[in-house]
């Protein structure tokens, strides 16, 4: 099965991350990307230039003429830059796609410390997207401002992952990569229960949209008919295969290799 996933997310112009990453994940995994665009940046890999949120009203249409004609197997949302456009998305999902499987990753700051979302947008999150969602996929930062608390080492991880469900999605994939260490885990929490992924750090500056390619990764799964765990088990080796083989451009944090 081929699988429609269709991502609602913000553009990168420099093709590292967002929606550019997005395609690229899913395309590379054997799965068809249709693209609502949420907001547009100027960026490279040095940074966030500009943000331009796209009107409201245009997204919209994007997810309709998309849901209505070609339809989807999967959702995967990104960058939503604003709490309107949250409320939007949070409508068309309910109304055109009800219990589409949904990966939800909660983007808030880039990288390089420019905000992607609206800090006041952080409300509209929690109350319309995170019910919705089949899996949230935060880094440690964005599940402490979505908890409102610190988050302490991997025992922390793991709990966090639990009070994040409360937050209404079915199941919650906490990366661990900010924390220090040379062992890095991510952690999918459940109500059926946890599994882990300790792996071995990977060394390196390409590190620019490995989340956004994760959250495609595991929605393109999803689509193809895999259970969770075998979606993000298929996730974690395409990121770390694409880091490790990334081409090295530019002069930040650089882009990964999707050709891997
Ligand atoms: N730009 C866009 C459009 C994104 O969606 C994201 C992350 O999700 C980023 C930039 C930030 O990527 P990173 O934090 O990997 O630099």
């Amino acid at each position: 099965m081929q699988g429609r996933v269709l991502i609602i997310a913000g553009s990168d112009s420099g093709g590292g991350a967002g929606i550019q990453a997005d395609i690229k994940a899913v395309t590379a995994l054997g799965g068809h990307a249709a693209t609502a665009l949420a907001a547009l940046t100027a960026q490279n890999t040095l940074g966030v230039h500009g943000v331009m949120p796209v009107p409201v009203p245009f997204l919209r249409q994007q997810m309709a003429v998309v849901l209505d004609d070609i339809g989807a197997d999967a959702l995967k949302t990104g960058m939503l830059a604003t709490a309107e456009i949250i409320d939007a998305v949070a409508d068309e999902i309910s109304a055109r796609a009800p219990g589409c499987a949904l990966v939800v990753d909660p983007v808030m700051v880039a990288k390089g410390g420019h905000r992607l979302l609206e800090e006041s947008a952080t409300a509209a999150l929690i109350r319309r997207l995170l019910p919705l969602a089949t899996v949230l996929t935060p880094n440690l930062p964005e599940a402490e401002v979505l908890l409102g608390r610190a988050i302490d080492g991997e025992n922390g991880l793991e709990a966090a992952g639990r009070a994040l469900l409360d937050l209404g999605p079915r199941a919650v994939l906490m990366k661990g990569g900010h924390l220090p260490g040379d062992t890095v885990t991510d952690v999918l929490v459940t109500a059926d229960g946890v599994t882990r992924w300790p792996a071995p750090r990977l060394h390196t500056r390409a590190t620019h949209g490995t989340g956004c390619t994760l959250a495609s990764a595991v929605a393109c799964g999803l689509a193809q008919g895999l259970d969770l765990v075998a979606a993000v088990e298929r996730a974690r080796a395409y990121v770390r295969l694409a880091m490790r083989t990334a081409p090295g451009l530019g002069h930040g944090h650089g882009p990964l290799n999707h050709a891997c």
